[in-house]
């Protein structure tokens, strides 16, 4: 065991009411006395757990816990593993021990709980964050992290490859959602490095979230037939409204239960209020736009702070900046725009084909 300190947790003794100094007493003599034997201990106590760390180094910690195991009152032993207070320090000593154990088959969760407030990540980042480098960093070992049950639910993120949406997908997993991720690309108006950029984005959240699925839908079809049918005026709307169908059909296909996106209200023509509503339209699952009231600036911020701007800021196009109008409309209603959408060849088998093509990529 290469622990090096013990952490106790003692169960009814805290709920002892006025009496609970005497009991914390009698218990911190008890583990005093059967640890004497062992060798020297400092054994002190702060908000019901008492820190047991020997004073030497030739002193047995299996036969620490054993002890401790017959003391009265202790309903938790923990052997703990000391670090600096910085999250590279938590890695590399979370990693170096896991890696002197046999993982193989076992399951892991990881748990926070964070003493000083001050420290930069609160205790589900550090969770969601440890949970990525124990994965990647161990062999053996299966996360729990992953399990749907253990999760506030499954969202799916239309991950483009600007700054918006790794922010927004990152958003909603902090509230413990797991997430699945749907990339339109637009072969061979877009690149295959713009391909490799949304993939890299998604590894990046990956590390936050645990493993992702990502969906990558041919689209230049049903865009080529856009502009080629409708009011250009209309081309973004329409287009939007079809990757909002289209990701809602796999999300149905893969349970997961809301659609997330980066808008933000006012940002461009399509994220007017107007525009939002016709988008929402055209889908009966929920969509989540954690970055709704942000401006640029903040959503900026934060994608410094998980990572994600380096790589969204590389210049390589998508497909809404190769096929935006020169003027969009700004206001529209939901039923100029379902009129348009009637001058569509085949939206239904367009959508269906896509869906049928897509190339699905697990990112871990
Ligand atoms: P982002 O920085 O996320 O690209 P944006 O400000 O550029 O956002 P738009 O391009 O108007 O905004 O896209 C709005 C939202 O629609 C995006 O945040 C994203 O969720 C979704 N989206 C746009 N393009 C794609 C795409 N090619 N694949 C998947 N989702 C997309
Ligand atoms: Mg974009």
């Amino acid at each position: 065991m290469n622990a090096d300190i013990i952490l106790l947790k003692y169960g009814e003794i805290s709920l002892k009411g006025l009496n609970r100094p005497v009991f914390e007493k009698k218990l911190m003599s008890n583990i005093n006395r059967a640890l004497a034997p062992l060798g020297k201990f400092s054994v002190k106590r702060s908000q019901s757990t008492v820190y047991v760390e020997p004073l030497s180094d030739d002193i047995d910690m299996e036969e620490t816990v054993e002890r401790l195991s017959k003391v009265f009152g202790i309903v938790n032993i923990c052997p703990a593993v000391k670090c600096e207070k910085t999250m590279e320090a938590i890695e590399k000593t979370t990693v170096a021990a896991l890696n002197q154990m046999d993982l193989e088959g076992k399951t892991f969760k990881v748990e926070a709980k964070r003493e000083d407030k001050q420290f930069p990540m609160n205790s589900p980042q550090i969770c969601q964050h440890m949970g990525g480098v124990i994965l990647k960093n161990t062999n053996g070992l299966t996360g729990d992290v992953h399990n749907p049950d253990s999760t506030a639910g499954k969202a799916t993120l239309l991950l483009s490859g600007g700054i918006d949406s790794p922010v927004a997908g990152w958003m909603i997993s902090k509230r413990g959602a797991a997430l699945e991720a749907v990339h339109f690309h637009s072969h061979p108006y877009t690149s295959d490095r713009a391909k490799e950029k949304v993939i890299d984005l998604a590894k990046i959240i990956s590390e936050y979230t645990g493993e992702i699925k990502l969906h990558i839908v041919p689209f230049t079809d049903i865009q080529l037939d856009i502009i080629d049918k409708c009011p250009k005026e209309y081309l973004t709307i329409i287009m939007r409204r079809l990757m909002m169908q289209i990701a809602e059909r796999i999300s149905i296909e893969s349970g997961s239960q809301a659609l997330i996106t980066g808008e933000s209200i006012g940002q461009v023509a399509s994220q007017t209020m107007e525009s939002l509503a016709v988008t929402d339209n055209a889908v009966n699952i929920p969509v989540f736009r954690p970055c709704i009231g942000m401006d640029k600036e903040e959503i900026v911020t934060i994608s410094k702070k998980i990572d994600t701007y380096e790589t969204s800021i590389l210049p390589y196009e998508d497909c809404c900046t190769i096929f935006v109008p020169k003027h969009p409309k700004t206001k529209p209603s939901i039923p100029e725009i379902v009129e348009a959408e009637q001058l569509l060849t085949d939206p239904e088998g367009m959508m269906n084909k896509a869906i049928e093509e897509r190339e699905i990529l697990i990112i871990k």
